[in-house]
């Protein structure tokens, strides 16, 4: 090592006074006093740009950097939207462009709300016939004739599932970020969800004409959370607006159509028709009532549509200024009427042949979840068996920690592993300190990921919506075992911990002979479900007198999937047919224990 390399530091965009102390070996009063010399008056817990932070450094001998920041990109993490993956495969030829879908997420109070009706209101065409004025939950505008569709979900609540999703449906992320307030939690999720969704962000600092805003500070801020500005050689985009004051609007559409150019933004108009619902309601008069964002192919009047699990052939269209249409494009936002139930926002929607069609995917739907609801979509146990069957390529997670003095040994540990181990990345894609929430679950959700948890607990809402979503949670009290769960799991040796699950019990009310050794029982469901494809307890006195697999379940004569509470049905089990009137029959399944 030379002399050089001895002096060299390596310094943030941005560094505290104690910090920069610390990192030379200095005492923060010997830097205040450089700083004062040079003519910046600065106390131990403020921050200052690198630039100023240089000059001290220079001045007590060192030779400063600028640290280089790894930028997460958007197209590196992250499950690609089903709606993206049909357009994936269409063929070239077809492809047209259409206008990009753009959505805004931030910290509340940051402006959201207020910039989307300034947009709405400068861009949309006034004098429009016969429209109805009302929110259907997404508009479109034109500039400099080129459009572009605005998913308009605002909403105070921290993160909702719509907000979650809405990144899904969007190909660009307006984020919101007041300039007087800076970066503050939620937009930092914003900014995961986004790159969860692999969509690209465009950075609103708004509130510019306030007198505290400070947009160096916030610029900064937004590069240590990765979305370095443009300016400073970086990926983002951050353009200065005022919602209030309508100032900056002309050159943040312009920011939107540039990335959009360069994402060549495409559909096929003669496609299979889908997209996502973006709000549904139940109206007095009209019935259900769902907005819709079509992201291929083109949707007419009569179409049937299946969105979630509500379906039915449209009786009538309109588009977003409440105008009866016909039919309608590629990333047209259209508000339709005929549905027999209201789709939740985030739900997929598709045009099928017929009701019926509809209805035989609603019931595969659902005999799908009650098969699949408990087993975790990706855990660390069957980790390794997704890798090697290419699946997956890469271990994402989310970690929250008790404080920031477990954290970082956590994330700096996992981070060596990682590089220990080139068959698999470990992505991190937030790390944060308190108990795991509603919105980490979701972020999991919406992005494949395990929630690990360290000294700390999960709420009651995470853990009800990590039941549904499968979304696996570890929680570790030891950073050497949560450190070695992760790296067995790599390496394909975590054992999954297997516990049996009753999920019914049912009565045996009489027995039968079905052949010369075979006795069935007919039995009534007392609690739960009895599924063909699980295992029976026969229970009499107290005691378990046979434990074995289903042979055969019956209603009726016909053979069934599962037989729910209240039910009777026949059950005959495979290798016991000692069957007694008032037995017992506890059926449960075997599934991997989620800690
Ligand atoms: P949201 O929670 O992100 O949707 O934020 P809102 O749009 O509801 O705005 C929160 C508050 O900030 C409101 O009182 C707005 O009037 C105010 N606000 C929004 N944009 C601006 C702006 O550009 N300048 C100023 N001074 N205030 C703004």
């Amino acid at each position: 090592m030379s002399d050089n390399d001895i002096n060299k530091i390596i310094l943030p965009y941005s560094i505290s006074v104690r910090e920069l102390a610390e990192k030379m070996d200095a005492s923060p009063i010997e830097v205040i006093k450089v700083l004062m010399a040079n003519g910046v008056m600065a106390s131990i817990n403020q921050n200052v740009d690198f630039d100023t932070a240089a000059v001290v450094a220079s001045e007590l001998g060192f030779e400063p950097e600028l640290e280089t920041i790894e930028e997460v990109k958007p197209e590196d993490v992250g499950e690609v939207p089903f709606w993206r993956r049909v357009i994936a495969d269409e063929d070239e030829k077809d492809l047209k462009s259409r206008p990009p879908v753009v959505t805004m997420l931030g910290h509340v109070d940051h402006g959201k709300t207020t910039l989307l009706d300034a947009i709405r209101e400068t861009n949309v065409a006034g004098g429009e016939e016969g429209g109805i004025t009302q929110h259907i939950g997404a508009y479109q505008i034109e500039h400099k004739g080129k459009k572009i569709t605005f998913l308009d979900t605002p909403g105070h609540a921290a993160f909702t599932s719509m907000r979650a999703r809405g990144a899904q449906g969007a190909d660009i992320v307006i984020l919101v970020v007041a300039a007087d307030d800076g970066v503050m939690p939620q937009t930092r999720e914003a900014a995961n969800h986004a790159k969860a969704a692999r969509v690209p962000i465009v950075v609103a600092l708004n509130k510019m004409d306030l007198p505290s805003a400070n947009p160096e500070l916030v610029k900064r801020q937004l590069s240590e959370i990765g979305l370095v500005p443009d300016e400073w050689d970086g990926d983002t985009i951050v353009v200065p607006v005022s919602a209030t004051k309508k100032q900056g609007l002309e050159d943040l559409m312009e920011a939107i159509l540039l990335v959009a150019d360069n994402k060549e933004i495409k559909a096929n108009p003669k496609g299979e028709v889908l997209g996502t619902v973006v709000e549904g309601e139940l109206d007095r008069f009209r019935g259900a009532m769902a907005t819709l964002l079509l992201q291929n192919g083109t949707i007419k009047m009569g179409d049937t549509i299946l969105a979630g699990k509500a379906h039915g052939r449209i009786k009538a269209m309109f588009d977003f200024r409440g105008n009866r249409i016909e039919k309608a494009g590629p990333a047209t936002p259209i508000m339709v009427m005929g549905l027999n139930d209201v789709p939740k926002a985030g739900d997929l929607f598709r045009v099928v042949e017929s009701d019926k069609e509809a209805r035989a995917i609603v019931a595969e739907m659902e005999a799908e979840e009650t098969h699949k609801s408990s087993t975790p979509k990706i855990s660390l146990e069957d980790l390794f068996a997704k890798l090697q069957a290419g699946e997956v390529q890469e271990l994402r997670l989310i970690i929250k920690a008790d404080v920031q003095g477990s954290l970082e040994p956590i994330v700096n540990s996992l981070t060596e592993l990682g590089e220990k181990e080139p068959e698999v990345s470990i992505v991190i894609l937030h790390q944060e300190t308190g108990n795991i929430s509603e919105s980490d679950v979701m972020l999991a959700a919406a992005s494949d990921a395990i929630v690990i948890g360290f000294a700390v607990e999960a709420d009651n809402a995470a853990e009800r919506l990590a039941e549904k979503e499968g979304v696996s949670v570890r929680l570790y009290t030891i950073i050497y075992r949560l450190i070695e769960d992760i790296e067995k799991a790599i390496k394909g040796m975590l054992k999954p911990v297997m516990v049996a699950k009753t999920i019914g019990r049912a009565r045996v009310l009489a027995t039968f002979s079905v052949s010369r050794f075979k006795v069935a029982a007919g039995c009534r469901v007392l609690d739960g479900e009895i599924r063909r494809n699980a295992n029976i307890r026969v229970r009499r006195n107290d005691e378990t007198i046979f434990d074995g697999e289903i042979g055969s379940l019956k209603r009726g004569k016909d053979d069934v999937r599962e037989v729910r509470e209240g039910f009777e049905c026949g059950i005959a089990l495979k290798q016991f047919h000692e069957f007694q009137e008032g037995d017992i029959l506890e059926c449960y399944v075997i599934e991997q224990e989620v800690i």
